[in-house]
């Protein structure tokens, strides 16, 4: 019979405690100061690069690991230590994962290292997919890439928004539309490499939470980027899109929204930031409600506290379980029939903003402060119902995945 187990195995426990040495030691004393400086903590990616955190090999390890727990397990504890320096620290694996999930080995080879660049000079990457007119809509998009047969060569055009450090990276992963016929089955990915003219950062946004993390607009005009730079090749490309053709002309498959279908595996990680925002919120709440004293006895000593707290771990424990087997669902390989990333994402998110909000009434008046994290957690949390498909997208995947209807 197979074992069933959900412990952690020895070797990731220790890089579990690993990691929550580095978020306890060095990222949260830095959080107020990040958060209200609303810049790039570099000086916090600087020093995760040294010790090894911030790399291509150990992102690559998690990703890789056989049980799928290396990356909520990775994401769990940085995020229990900041949010914003944290989403700074792996914003860079999203835009790497695009390119590990589509790039040929020498793209791959080529491109990633130049995300991360090395200890003495830290380098991040940023995936562009989002613009001002296609969010969750993403079939929508506009940005263009045309080829230029001549000259072997890809011609962008267009403004992307919302992009995890859009205009400060080194290396941009920009998704366009190469035959607007065809929906999201008619788009591509592209690298654009350091310093390629045309290619700009327009507004910085000024945000609720995750502060530390730097999100803009990243403007494209006649960006010419080499043809070795669309992910994947173009033979293969050829292909998808002749597939693509013959399909919408026998009027089979449904040209699906690809943010309502896709991101199934890359959601539980999302869900796992979540979970160590929420993890973070209730250890304050709970030391706060067992040294805090009203009525001659600590505040925990209330039912009304109590249970809210015993609420707070039961939801924050059942999001873990969620995300947990959804990675080991997209790592094993297993189908997933019941949109389980979507459910683990949206469940882990819902519960982070609702946590935070629960621990900001049990340190009353100090917890409406910035003397103590949890508002700045609370700030933090409403970004996981938003991005990677919002709250109401997940429950769209979910509910059209079980009804198989094209529900609205
Ligand atoms: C801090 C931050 C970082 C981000 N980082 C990146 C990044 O690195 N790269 C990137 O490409 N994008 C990024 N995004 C973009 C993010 O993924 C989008 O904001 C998100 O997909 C929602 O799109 P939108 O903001 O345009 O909202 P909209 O799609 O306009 O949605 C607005 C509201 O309408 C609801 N809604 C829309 N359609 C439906 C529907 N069919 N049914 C029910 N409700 C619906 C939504 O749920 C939401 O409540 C980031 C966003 C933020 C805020």
């Amino acid at each position: 019979m197979a074992e069933f187990t959900m412990e952690l195995n020895d070797e990731q426990k220790e890089v579990r405690d690993w990691i929550h040495g580095f978020a306890a030691d060095v990222v949260r004393p830095a959080a107020a100061e990040w958060d209200e400086r609303e810049e790039t903590p570099w000086p916090v990616i600087q020093e995760a690069a040294k010790i090894g955190l911030y790399s291509l090999d150990f992102y690559a390890q998690q990703f890789f690991d056989p049980t799928g727990l290396g990356i909520p397990m990775t994401m769990e504890e940085l995020f229990w230590g900041d949010a914003g320096i944290a989403l700074s620290i792996v914003g860079t694996g999203l835009a790497a994962v695009g390119v590990l999930a589509n790039g040929t080995e020498e793209q791959i080879g080529t491109w990633v290292p130049q995300m991360y660049g090395d200890a003495d000079d830290v380098k991040v990457a940023a995936f562009c997919s989002s613009e001002p007119d296609a969010g969750s809509d993403v079939a929508s998009m506009r940005t263009r890439a045309v080829y230029d047969e001549a000259k072997d060569e890809w011609v962008l055009n267009g403004t992307k928004t919302w992009a995890t450090n859009g205009g400060i990276a080194n290396v941009h992963v920009v998704v366009a539309v190469v035959d607007p016929e065809l929906g999201s089955k008619g788009h591509a990915s592209f690298i654009v490499p350091p310093n390629t003219p045309g290619l700009s950062q327009g507004q910085k946004f000024k945000k609720h939470g995750i502060r530390a993390s730097h999100t803009a607009e990243v403007v494209l005009e006649d960006v010419r980027v080499p043809g070795h730079c669309l992910l994947g090749g173009k033979d293969k490309l050829d292909e998808r899109l002749a597939r693509a053709r013959e399909k919408a002309k026998a009027g089979g498959e449904r040209v699906k929204n690809a943010a309502m279908a896709t991101f199934e595996a890359s959601r539980p990680a999302v869900g796992a930031m979540a979970v160590g925002t929420a993890r973070a919120a209730y250890e304050e709440a709970l030391e706060y409600a067992t040294t805090r004293e009203q009525f001659g006895r600590p505040i925990i000593d209330n039912q009304g506290v109590a249970f809210q707290l015993a609420d707070m771990r039961t939801q924050i424990d059942a999001a873990r379980l969620l995300v947990w087997r959804a990675s080991w669902m997209a790592t094993t390989g297993k189908p997933f029939t019941s949109a389980e990333g979507s459910m683990s994402k949206l469940f882990a998110s819902e519960t982070a903003k609702k946590v935070t909000a629960q621990a900001i009434q049990i340190l009353g008046g100090n917890g409406f402060t910035r003397e103590y994290p949890v508002e700045r957690m609370h700030r933090d949390a409403a970004i996981y119902t938003i991005f990677e498909g919002t709250s109401e997208i997940q429950r769209l995947v979910i509910a059209r995945t079980l009804s198989g209807m094209p529900i609205r």
